[in-house]
């Protein structure tokens, strides 16, 4: 069996963090290094690696987090002024932990810089 992520972890409590959206597939906290106002990640409870690991059985999932994503924004208000949806992939992506999580970043103006 492969060593659990971050994520499964605070899933299952090992690492105390607070879980601020949940559904029967998914699950979402709030990042603990923000670099907005609002800095989430949302999280399938299935540890998929990487984007480049998702299947055609896993659409379903991926929706679910994006819808779960758009739910958020509205939450916290930040639909009208807007947001960016991130899934961070492999070294050049600068992912970080490997088990898929779409970052939801707004309540500020971003820029676009590389
Ligand atoms: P990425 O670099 O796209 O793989 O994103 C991983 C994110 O997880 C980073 O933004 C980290 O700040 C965040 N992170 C790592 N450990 C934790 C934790 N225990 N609680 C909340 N966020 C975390």
């Amino acid at each position: 069996m492969t060593e659990k992520s971050v994520f499964e972890k605070i899933l299952s409590k090992e690492i105390s963090s607070e879980i601020i959206y949940e559904t029967d597939r998914v699950f979402a906290i709030n990042d603990i290094n923000p670099v907005a106002p609002v800095h989430i990640l949302i999280i399938p409870k299935k540890k998929i690696p990487t984007i480049n690991d998702i299947q055609v059985d896993d659409m379903n999932l991926i929706s679910d987090i994006v819808f779960a994503a758009k739910k958020l924004a509205f939450d916290h208000k930040i639909h009208d002024s807007g947001y960016r949806l991130i899934w961070n992939t492999n070294n050049h992506g600068q992912q970080t932990v490997y088990h898929i999580h779409l970052h939801l970043i707004g309540g500020r103006q971003l820029s676009w810089s590389f």
